[in-house]
């Protein structure tokens, strides 16, 4: 099996003097290879979060979908690649809801990131509501068959993050049960997609993923790794999370 996968989203989070902590979570990284470690700053601080770190990833958490133009305050593909990032994270439920960001809209992003050579994190979860009306698998596979590029050369360039977005930020997460049940679910959708190439997709766990639920969430079935948010802001609670994959 591959290494779990653990990405800190540091949202919109962290101006220089946090580039400390990158450091401190890259220099034990080399202690901790058994996961593979990365982090999304914001962009102002991809190219100095590159330069201070050697072993972690560090990707962007969204770009645009168009290779360059009149399009005033929006960051390409192509710019996150040269500001030395690996990979963006698309399609955040933050994006969906304060952006408007629709299933299109993230599919056209997700072909422009892999065509300009970056991995892509795409991310998919239910609401509260949606969840108790027993649409969650619904709900997930839709945004799944609307988000991801219809092909991909390799399963590798390709993450799903599976975020319920009532568990982002509140401290509450699914069932173990509920975990492995929609990670399944994905699982199968990954295959009718893309067929033996969906073997390579990790699927991450997002949503208040902390150090100590982190063992206890990471063990779960067809859960690749974890997309972390709050508990990612310091280099102390995110190798908390990092030692216990
Ligand atoms: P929290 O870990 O703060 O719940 O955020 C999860 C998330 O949205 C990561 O992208």
């Amino acid at each position: 099996a591959k290494r779990p996968y653990i990405v800190g989203n540091w949202k919109m989070h962290g101006t220089r003097s946090m580039l400390s902590e990158a450091r401190a979570i890259d220099r034990a990284a080399e202690r901790l290879m058994k996961a593979e470690v990365a982090l999304a700053p914001p962009f102002t601080l991809l190219h100095a979060a590159r330069k201070e770190a050697d072993l972690i990833g560090i990707g962007a958490q969204d770009c645009h979908a168009a290779e360059g133009g009149a399009h005033t305050g929006d960051i390409s593909a192509a710019m996150i690649r040269d500001a030395g990032a690996g990979f963006v994270i698309l399609g955040h439920s933050e994006r969906r809801a304060d952006h408007g960001e629709s299933d299109a809209d993230i599919q056209a992003k997700a072909q422009a990131a892999l065509a300009a050579g970056l991995n892509i994190i795409v991310c998919v979860g239910e609401t509260e509501q949606e969840r108790d009306a027993g649409k969650a698998e619904e709900i997930v596979t839709d945004q799944l068959v609307g988000s991801l590029p219809p092909c991909a050369e390799s399963g590798e360039k390709v993450t799903v993050a599976y975020e319920p977005v009532w568990a982002i930020g509140t401290g509450r997460t699914p069932t173990v049960e509920d975990i492995a049940a929609m990670h399944g679910t994905i699982r199968g959708k990954l295959a009718e997609i893309y067929g033996d190439a969906a073997e390579e997709i990790r699927i991450l766990y997002g949503g208040s993923v902390k150090p100590d639920n982190a063992a206890e969430l990471l063990a779960v079935a067809d859960v690749g790794g974890a997309l972390v948010g709050g508990a990612s802001l310091t280099a102390d609670s995110f190798l908390g999370i990092v030692v216990a994959a």
